[in-house]
């Protein structure tokens, strides 16, 4: 993906409240940064944080956290909660493969991987954020009856995640190939910024959840 670089994006960040500038010294201690118990919700490349903020606005008794390499496109996420200010929703400026030293086991309830970069390349296959090695992270972080919710309109990539859910600990609990057609599963559903754009262009969305088992 190519990124433009955006002006004051890196202090922006680093001067917001709603972003955690330590999150390895917050673990185990998530609760207290929200100030209440309420379950915690990730988002992993949370880009440019339209799906979270909604998120966070519909469900006022879930804490969501977005997860985001890149300052360029979490800069407007953070612009967006400092209009809105909600009090359930915070942002991190890190990379995914970290996540085990952010979080104890049972910390999140509830991953969310929306439109995650493919990819392509085979060599490049330990970075798809829905690889056998990354679901092992989240088999770790989440407690029994956790979930992990992926969405996509990449085929390639839809298929490789199913065939490594598949191998993983995790049930596979739904799979759909055309979520927006889906009248049960379309209910409710939030779309991203990729969502949005990429169904215009007439891309059905594949959506996969899986369930950690007891
Ligand atoms: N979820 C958004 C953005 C999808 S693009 C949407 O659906 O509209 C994928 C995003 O994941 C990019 O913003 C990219 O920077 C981020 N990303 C990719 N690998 C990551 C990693 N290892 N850790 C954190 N974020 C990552």
């Amino acid at each position: 993906m190519r990124l433009r670089k955006v002006q004051g994006a890196e202090e922006k960040i680093s001067e917001s409240p709603f972003c955690i500038k330590d999150p390895a010294e917050k673990k185990g201690q998530w609760k207290d940064v929200f100030k209440n118990k309420a379950p915690i919700h990730l988002e992993i490349g949370m880009g440019k944080g339209k799906f979270l903020l909604e998120k966070a606005m519909s469900l006022p008794k879930i804490n969501f956290l977005g997860l985001e390499l890149h300052e360029s496109v979490l800069v407007r996420g953070v612009e967006k909660q400092e209009e809105a200010e909600l009090d359930n929703l915070l942002f991190l400026r890190e990379n995914a493969e970290c996540i085990e030293e952010f979080f104890e086991p049972g910390e999140i309830g509830h991953i969310y991987l929306n439109f995650s970069d493919p990819w392509p390349k085979d060599r490049h296959k330990k970075r798809r954020l829905t690889g056998g090695v990354f679901l092992a992270r989240y088999d770790r972080l989440l407690p029994a009856g956790g979930i992990v919710e992926f969405k996509t309109d990449n085929k390639d990539l839809f298929d490789f995640s199913l065939e490594e859910a598949e191998n993983s600990p995790f049930r596979v609990d739904t799979v759909s190939y055309d979520l927006h057609s889906d009248p049960v599963l379309s209910q409710g559903n939030i779309m991203t910024e990729y969502e949005e754009r990429f169904s215009a262009k007439g891309n059905p969305i594949c959506y996969l959840r899986l369930v950690k088992g007891e």
